[in-house]
């Protein structure tokens, strides 16, 4: 297909919002932001910057290059991960983080068959209410990173008694492979300082320590106990090795 000629200042904006971070000899990351994005949270409009990005094993600095490249690249029917920045959080010395895995049950439908979506809008809040934040929300870690389709099939298996764990297991999958490496290099072009990990699991605060990331501590995240979800969370106590908090763990 013919590209389409750029004008001189659709490249010149393109070129001051996309930043390249390099992260092998020839591979890396286009992110492009900041963007204005005003959210409704618990009914109050409050403004993100919001930025997205897309690892390449081939990238250039380009942008007329950059885009010719994407319109064949047949991006939607991928996802890309993004994050929502609030706050002065390059600079802020204390600024909380979520690492929020896609759940699109949970996330987009509100199933209470987990507390994804409970915790994607509490932790906005909190990053909100701390003053600066982000959230980043990982599109390839959809079921811990076996995919919606793999985690249609372990809800089946669920649905007859399996927990989360073993479902997974027994489909020949994983417990979990969800990989945090390009959002650490995003974190990491975002901000230098220590950051607080909003979480419950003990395996995003290794993955961030080991990325050399200074972490300052830990906020939880429990609540949105239901019959539906009080055996998922279980689980994600007693197999998956989330750390339990005394005043606000459902399953005591
Ligand atoms: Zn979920």
């Amino acid at each position: 297909m013919e590209q389409p000629i750029l004008k001189p200042d659709v490249i010149s904006l393109l070129k001051n919002k996309i930043q390249l971070i390099k992260t092998s000899e020839k591979g890396g990351i286009y992110l492009v932001g900041p963007i204005r994005l005003p959210v409704n949270l618990s009914g109050e409009t409050v403004v993100f910057q919001w930025y997205c990005w897309l690892a390449r094993e081939q990238v250039t600095e380009n942008i007329e290059e950059i885009i010719g490249k994407l319109s064949s690249a047949n991006l939607a029917e991928y996802q890309q991960s993004s994050v929502l920045v609030y706050g002065d959080f390059k600079n802020r010395e204390d600024a909380p983080i979520r690492m929020h895995s896609i759940c699109h049950t949970g996330d987009i439908f509100g199933s209470k068959r987990c507390d994804c979506g409970f915790q994607l809008k509490k932790s906005m809040q909190m990053i909100k209410n701390h003053g600066t934040g982000a959230l980043f929300y990982l599109a390839n870690h959809e079921g811990r990173g076996i995919g919606l389709f793999s985690k249609a099939m372990a809800y089946v298996l669920q649905e007859s008694g399996y927990d989360t764990v073993e479902a997974n297991v027994n489909l020949g999958f994983v417990d979990d492979s969800r990989n945090y490496e390009d959002a650490i290099s995003v974190l990491k072009t975002l901000r230098t300082k220590p950051v607080t990990l909003i979480t419950n699991n003990p395996k995003k605060l290794e993955a961030l320590k080991k990325s050399g990331m200074l972490l300052s501590g830990r906020t939880p995240l429990w609540g949105d106990v239901s019959e539906y979800n009080a055996s998922y969370l279980k689980t994600k106590v007693s197999r998956s090795g989330h750390l339990k908090e005394e005043e606000s763990c459902p399953n005591d």
